[in-house]
C-alpha cells in the first residue's frame, strides 16, 4: 500500500508565546487534533484525499479558535466575508467562493461549485444565489460572532488598517485554515477557508481563494495550502510556485516550499507559511513566522502537533 498523509494548519504570523497560556495551548492542540485524525480516519479507511481535506476543514471552520467559518474577523463594516477554495490534483479540478456571507462551512460551498457547476470561481451575490440553489441554510451573524475578533477590529475600525487576525501581539487568536492530503491512490487535494484580514473593505479578496495563490494541487508535483497576508502571497504566486519549482526544476517538495517561504517570498516582505504534500505522502510546513499553528500524521507512522518553530 501506497504511504497516505495529511497535514493542517491554523494559520502563521506573530504569536507571542508569553502570552499564550497553558489552556489556550491545549484548546488550539486539541482542536488540530481533531481535525487531522478525522481526515486521517478518512484515508485510513480508503477515502480520497478531497474527502479528507474537506472533513478536516470543516471542523477547523466549526471551531471560534480559528479565522475561518465560525470566529471569523470582522470587515470594516463589522460583517463577516469568507473565503475558501479547493483542488484535487488528479484532474486539475478546482472550485472557490469568494465575499460569501452567512455559510457555516465555505469550503463546502468551495467544493460545490466544482462538483456542481460549470466554473471555477463564484463570488459575493452570485455565489450566494448559488449557495441558495444548492439548499445551503444561512447562519445569523450572531453565529460567526466571537469577543476577541470584535475586539480586534474595535481597536482598528476607524482607520485605513487592515491586519492579519493574529499580528495583534496581545492576541490569542489565530487563523487561516487549510489541509493537505495524499489518499492511498496516490492522489493528493488541497483545500483553505479564511475569514481573510480584520477591517478589509472595498470587498478584498486574499490569496486562499486563488487557485495557484493560496491553493493549489497538481498530481505531477504536490498540494499546498497558504496562509500569512494573503497580497504578498497573491504576488508571489505562491501555490503554485513551489509546484513550479518541483516540476521544472526538480526540486523536493521539501526545498521547493523552504526556497518559496524562506527566500522568494521574503524577498517581497512577505509573512506566512504553507503546508504540502507530494504523491509519494511526504509532507513540509515551512513558516516565516514566529508561529504556524500546523499537525500532520502519516500511515508511516509520523505525527506532530505545533505551535511554534
Ligand atoms: N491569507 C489570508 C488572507 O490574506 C489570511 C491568513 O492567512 O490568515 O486573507
Amino acid at each position: 500500500m501506497k504511504t497516505f498523509s495529511i497535514a493542517i494548519h491554523g494559520g502563521a504570523g506573530t504569536l507571542v508565546k508569553g502570552l499564550m497560556t497553558q489552556e489556550l495551548e491545549a484548546q488550539y492542540k486539541n482542536a488540530l487534533k481533531d481535525a487531522r485524525d478525522a481526515g486521517f480516519k478518512v484515508l485510513e479507511n480508503g477515502g480520497s484525499s478531497i474527502d479528507a481535506v474537506e472533513t478536516a476543514v470543516n471542523l477547523l471552520e466549526n471551531s471560534p479558535l480559528f479565522n475561518a467559518g465560525k470566529g471569523s474577523v470582522f470587515t470594516a463594516e463589522g460583517t463577516h466575508e469568507m473565503d475558501a477554495a479547493i483542488m484535487e490534483g488528479k484532474n486539475l479540478e478546482a472550485g472557490a467562493v469568494s465575499l460569501i456571507t452567512g455559510i457555516k462551512n465555505p469550503v463546502s460551498l468551495a467544493r460545490d461549485v466544482m462538483e456542481k457547476s460549470y466554473h471555477v470561481f463564484l463570488a459575493g451575490e452570485g455565489a450566494m444565489r448559488f449557495a441558495k440553489e444548492q439548499n445551503y441554510s444561512l447562519e445569523q451573524p450572531d453565529y460567526f460572532y466571537d469577543k476577541v475578533r470584535y475586539k480586534q477590529w474595535q481597536g482598528i475600525k476607524d482607520s485605513d488598517k487592515f491586519q492579519l487576525d493574529h499580528s495583534v501581539k496581545k492576541d490569542g487568536k489565530f487563523g487561516t485554515v487549510g489541509a493537505v492530503a495524499c489518499d492511498q491512490n496516490g492522489d493528493i487535494a488541497a483545500a483553505t477557508s479564511t475569514g481573510g484580514m480584520t477591517n478589509k473593505k472595498w470587498g478584498r479578496v486574499g490569496d486562499s481563494p486563488m487557485i495557484g495563490a493560496g491553493n493549489y494541487a497538481n498530481n505531477k508535483t504536490c498540494a499546498v495550502s497558504c496562509t500569512g497576508s494573503g497580497e504578498f502571497f497573491i504576488r508571489g504566486v505562491v501555490a503554485y510556485d513551489v509546484s513550479c519549482l518541483m516540476e521544472f526544476k526538480g526540486l523536493s517538495l521539501e526545498d521547493a516550499a523552504n526556497e518559496v517561504i524562506n527566500k522568494r517570498i521574503l524577498e517581497i516582505k512577505g509573512d506566512g507559511g504553507l503546508i504540502a504534500v507530494d504523491t509519494e505522502g511526504n509532507i513540509t510546513m515551512p513558516f516565516n513566522t514566529e508561529g504556524m499553528y500546523r499537525a500532520s500524521k502519516s500511515s508511516n507512522g509520523t505525527e506532530n502537533i505545533s505551535i511554534y518553530k
